[in-house]
């Protein structure tokens, strides 16, 4: 591999790219999976009243038109949008941010100012919304670990722990229909 600071050889190469996944694949000379980023954006809102809103639920608007969270002491507000978007540094559109503080506004009571902070990022997803973890079939040096979506932290622990025991040659701790549903051999023609 050839990098702005020199280059490296590696037996393995884990492909963790995130919404870059199917580019790196392309520069290792191997098929896209068809990856689709898809940009939601968040505005955090200081905790209602003050309130120590820690152990709240997540809130959710009929039909996950918006959804509230704790986050870092207040409130973050999504509305929840899956927006296509090339892979980039995505950045929270201000008209998205709005319609979700007033969609928010609509079902509380607590007059919403203004928000603390706001980001957005790229949930990108597999055609079938299945993470894809494992060695390329074309070639077993190349390992795919992209497709998490939007749930990226909550699965990382296992995902992670399925990529490392496949780069080391370990088997496994998980049966085979489900590394089938997971491995990347899934999109061969
Ligand atoms: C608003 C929002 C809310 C979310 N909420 C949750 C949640 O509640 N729970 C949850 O589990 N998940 C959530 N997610 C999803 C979670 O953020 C992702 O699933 C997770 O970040 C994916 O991690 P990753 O490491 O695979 O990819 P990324 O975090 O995208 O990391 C990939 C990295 O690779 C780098 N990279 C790409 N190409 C190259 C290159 N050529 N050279 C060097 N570096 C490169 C990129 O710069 C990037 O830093 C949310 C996402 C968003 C946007």
């Amino acid at each position: 591999m050839t990098t702005g600071s020199g280059q490296y050889e590696a037996q393995k190469i884990v492909n963790a790219a995130g919404a870059w996944g199917d580019e790196i694949a392309q520069l290792a000379g191997l098929p896209k999976i068809g990856l689709t980023p898809f940009r939601r954006s968040v505005a955090r809102l200081s905790a209602p009243g003050g309130q120590a809103v820690q152990g709240w639920p997540m809130l959710f608007g009929p039909g996950e038109r918006w959804y509230a969270k704790p986050d870092a002491g207040g409130l973050i507000v999504s509305l929840a949008e899956e927006t296509p978007s090339p892979p980039m540094d995505a950045w929270a559109h201000d008209i998205d941010l709005a319609e979700a503080l007033s969609r928010y506004q609509d079902y509380v009571t607590e007059p919403v100012t203004r928000p603390v902070a706001s980001w957005a990022g790229l949930r990108t997803f597999a055609p079938d919304r299945n993470l894809v973890l494992g060695p390329a079939p074309q070639d077993d040096s190349f390992v795919w670990c992209v497709g998490q979506g939007g749930y990226g932290f909550f699965t990382a622990p296992a995902a992670s722990q399925l990529v490392a025991d496949t780069v080391v040659g370990n088997k496994p701790d998980y049966s085979a229909d489900i590394l089938a549903e997971l491995s990347p051999s899934r999109f061969l023609d």
